[in-house]
């Protein structure tokens, strides 16, 4: 039984080859999605099977993955760094903060310690969830055996050379984790992982628990830094008009600079604090806010650079319920049953 192709590339074949070309050209292949033989034209390099729906790609190579390893073990050593600079940054905090504030009260002190616990531990725990969770592999499926595979049933699935797995039409190849990620959305360095629908919803979690533990960084250690700076010594008594504004604003930052000399080593780990966490809270709330226009619009960052690249029309929803089913339950225990249904249902080649 065969089935010709429906070519999705230029294979048109030009004019003046026409009468080279003869039917002896043809040559026959197999779809890998349902096994049928297809007679297909040499100008094909890319087709996609009339049965299934499958696409082969005979330009598709096994992608050169020789520096696998040493990608994997620097994204590994770049989180451990990062794990170790968060621990670095709380301990710190706790030691230049906590003295200041136990000493306005003891009810203070406890009630600024619990909101640490609880957005250390958050941020912790998400970003090693988010880092060491798998992104999550395409769903198991059968392929390579007709009748078993209906019409239709494998459409726009491509294969992939590297991992010798069909792909769906929302799973991309990531080289750095040598395997193919459902609803990949981009490789992130600083957690050395993919973000995929395995670990999407703890990367989003990591991300509102890091913008909230850095604003309420650098509120704490502006107001501690404010309370045990030394008092300005210069302190103009010039009488503000239009005229001396610019000359008592210098004075006054003439005055703050020299009271730095006698601040405590404190203050500096706290102006520290304060500036490092006010730069990370910038580029997170960006990250964040970019991360979740894109799931309220019902898509990745990949497939949105898909789109622009394509210059193609936005097709999917913006809608709330995006959001909702991305944080609900739904959404990922749908997945898992789907996955361990197909995975009954699958065989190995
Ligand atoms: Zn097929
Ligand atoms: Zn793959
Ligand atoms: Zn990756």
């Amino acid at each position: 039984m065969d089935f010709t192709d429906s070519a999705l590339t230029d294979s048109t074949p030009k004019q003046e080859d026409h009468h080279v070309a003869s039917i002896t050209d043809e040559h026959e292949t197999t779809c890998w999605g349902c096994g049928l033989r297809l007679i297909i034209s040499p100008y094909a390099p890319i087709f996609k099977c009339g049965w299934c729906g499958a696409i082969t790609n005979h330009n598709a190579h096994k992608q050169d993955n020789k520096y696998f390893w040493w990608r994997r073990l620097r994204d590994r050593c770049f989180v451990i760094i990062l794990l170790l600079f968060m621990l670095f940054i709380i301990g710190s905090g706790v030691w230049a903060i906590y003295p200041v504030i136990f000493s306005v009260s003891y009810f203070n002190g406890i009630f600024h310690l619990t909101i640490t616990g609880i957005l250390s531990i958050t941020t912790l725990s998400t970003y090693i969830l988010a880092s060491f969770r798998s992104p999550g592999g395409p769903p198991l499926i059968t392929w390579g055996s007709y009748p078993t595979i209906g019409r239709n049933e494998l459409m726009d699935f491509t294969y992939c050379h590297s991992c010798s797995k069909p792909k769906s039409p929302n799973t991309h190849h990531c080289r750095s984790c040598g395997m193919c990620v459902l609803d990949m959305d981009h490789h992130c360095p600083f957690i050395g992982n993919c973000v995929g629908a395995g670990n999407h919803r703890s990367f989003i979690f990591f991300l509102i628990s890091a913008v909230a533990s850095t604003f309420y960084v650098s509120i704490v250690s502006f107001h501690v830094a404010y309370k045990i700076w030394p008092p300005l010594r210069h302190i103009p008594s010039t009488v503000l008009t239009r005229s001396t504004v610019v000359t008592v604003f210098t004075e006054y930052a003439f005055s703050f600079l020299i009271s730095v000399e006698y601040l405590p080593i404190r203050g500096f780990v706290l102006i520290y604090l304060f500036f490092a966490s006010v730069s990370v809270e910038i580029g997170l709330a960006v990250l964040l806010w970019q991360q979740l226009s894109y799931i309220y619009e019902g898509k990745t960052y990949l497939s949105q650079l898909r789109l622009d690249s394509r210059g193609g029309e936005e097709v999917d929803e913006k809608d709330c319920q995006n959001i909702v089913r991305f944080f609900g339950c739904r959404y990922p225990v749908t997945r898992c049953v789907i996955g361990f249904w197909n995975s009954k249902k699958s065989h190995k080649k």
